[in-house]
């Protein structure tokens, strides 16, 4: 047993270092609940069948092996009327053992069904709760739980069907051997004592043979896991270093995204040949229209996605041939959506730069103009923030995004802009704090609101995955194209776009 929980143990881990492999194409296409449901569900059983089988199959082995030999010397033909009657008990297992190794696949998949509905559900209580929608999340969880139900039932209906033709073999081979054996002693070449010693060590012989049995239905229960384990760790990665890719040289911080194509699915192109160039230390405000591809452009700086062709490069560097962790460490990003990691405020901020000591980390919150704030709490540093954060407010959340960015202190910078979803006074708070994380880096930012972007050193609109005008605030009401047009909206009242 501890043999088989260290085994669980280390696939586990080899689970999960192969999901932070993982690039972020991998978490669009996968459910989480599946893959919780594959580290915690699955493994289970290979430890059962890994570490039950080596034992089993020995011990068996011999069994049987020894056992058979002593009833062949009690009388050969018997054992060879046995021997017969257990090649065919082997035959319809083999044939059964297909059919049950269906129905566990189709279990495994069930169950990762139940987790998926259960993650979704109880990651989304907060939107359930404000739409009094508990019962449509309850009839949606009832029919992946009665569907797993159902599999249950079918798998422990194929499981009885086999265990019970199973016991109809051994009796008849019981039957075979009390009527041949009686025929054998009306014929002379038997004794009645060595018959009877022989029905006793069938059971020696046949014990053995039962629990190999039931080992390749626990085997067939396993191996279901074993594929979607294999599965997950025989996938390649959509974004890999090269073979020694050296690290990215940081130089002064000139990012040039050229001819850039890309789609999700590589059909579609959302980006259809991109030219962007960003100057050191200068910021470049992105604007378009929601679905124009400026998120996607900030994704695929860091490479979290790879472009289908044309090229981005930092410092002349095509970001595909450095490693991931060296790029990645000169990229900042403060996005709209805010992941805060159960635990305190200062562990949070620390994420920026793990070993932080904690002068640092009151420097960062300070310029994050979070510091007061943090610093007016009964714990201080040591709040807790629950779980992704909900403890705090939104414009405290991004002001402990931001200082974590600073504790990190990157070259490059891409902020997803999303003081609209602020109130007045935390829009402020937040807009000084990245104004001045900005100051003296390469930065991208994709503005929503175009009040914040107007000291911007360059404005690039993005429509349709290109970049169709660029220049500063002036040129571009000047140029009266479509970036005036978004200028006028705002004015007329309409303030995101
Ligand atoms: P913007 O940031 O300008 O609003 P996005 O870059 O988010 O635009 O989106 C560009 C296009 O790419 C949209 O049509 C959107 O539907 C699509 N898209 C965005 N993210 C994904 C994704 N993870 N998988 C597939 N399509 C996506």
């Amino acid at each position: 047993h501890v043999m088989g929980v260290r085994m669980e143990s280390r696939m586990r881990q080899d689970l999960f270092n192969q999901y932070e492999r993982m690039s972020f194409s991998y978490f669009d296409r996968h459910n989480i609940g599946d893959l919780m449901s594959r580290v915690s569900n699955d493994l289970f059983d290979i430890s059962e069948a890994a570490h039950h089988g080596p034992e089993w199959i020995i011990i068996c082995s011999i069994e049987i092996i020894g056992s058979f030999v002593i009833l062949a010397l009690i009388s050969w033909r018997l054992s060879l009327a046995l021997a017969l009657t257990t090649a065919l008990l082997f035959a319809y297992s083999l044939v059964a053992n297909k059919r049950l190794a269906d129905l566990f696949r189709d279990n495994r998949k069930k169950i990762s069904q139940v987790n998926s509905q259960l993650e979704d559900s109880l990651a989304g209580a907060r939107v359930v709760k404000s739409f009094a929608s508990e019962d449509v999340e309850s009839e949606k969880f009832a029919r992946s739980n009665e569907a797993y139900l159902a599999s249950k039932v079918r798998n422990y209906r194929g499981m009885g069907i086999f265990t019970a033709t199973v016991s109809g073999f051994t009796g008849i081979l019981y039957t075979v051997i009390v009527v041949y054996g009686g025929l054998l002693i009306a014929d002379g070449q038997l004794t009645p004592v060595d018959l009877a010693t022989y029905a006793l060590y069938v059971s020696m012989f046949l014990s053995p043979i039962m629990t190999i049995l039931d080992f390749t239905e626990m085997f067939q229960k396993a191996k279901a896991g074993f594929e979607r384990f294999v599965e997950v760790l025989d996938t390649i990665p959509d974004v890999e270093d090269k073979p020694g890719a050296p690290a990215l040289r940081m130089g002064a911080g000139r990012v040039r995204f050229e001819a850039v194509r890309f789609s999700y699915d590589g059909e579609n192109d959302v980006i259809r040949g991109l030219d962007l160039s960003l100057e050191p230390g200068k910021t470049v405000a992105l604007v378009g229209p929601s679905g124009g591809g400026k998120s996607t452009t900030c994704a695929l700086l860091p490479r979290f996605y790879d472009v289908r062709s044309g090229s981005i490069t930092i410092d002349g560097q095509d970001v595909r041939d450095v490693t991931q962790r060296s790029l990645r460490e000169a990229i900042g990003m403060v996005q709209q959506d805010v992941y805060l990691f159960d635990g305190t405020i200062g562990e949070n901020i620390a994420y920026g730069k793990p070993g932080a000591t904690l002068d640092e980390i009151h420097a960062a919150a300070r310029a994050a103009n979070i510091a007061e704030f943090v610093e007016g709490l009964p714990h201080g540093y040591d709040t807790e923030v629950g779980e992704r954060g909900t403890r705090l407010s939104g414009g405290q959340k991004q002001r402990i995004a931001i200082a974590r960015v600073f504790l990190k202190n990157p070259p490059i910078l891409i902020l997803d802009e999303a003081t609209s979803a602020l109130d007045n006074e935390s829009e402020h708070a937040v807009q000084e704090a990245l104004a001045e994380l900005a100051s003296g880096r390469t930065t991208l930012v994709i503005a929503h609101r175009l009040s914040t972007i107007k000291d911007a050193d360059e404005i690039v609109t993005i429509e349709d995955g290109r970049a169709v005008e660029c220049g500063t605030h002036e040129e571009l009401l000047a140029l009266d194209g479509t970036y005036a047009r978004y200028h006028r909206m705002q004015f007329e009242g309409v303030h995101t776009l």
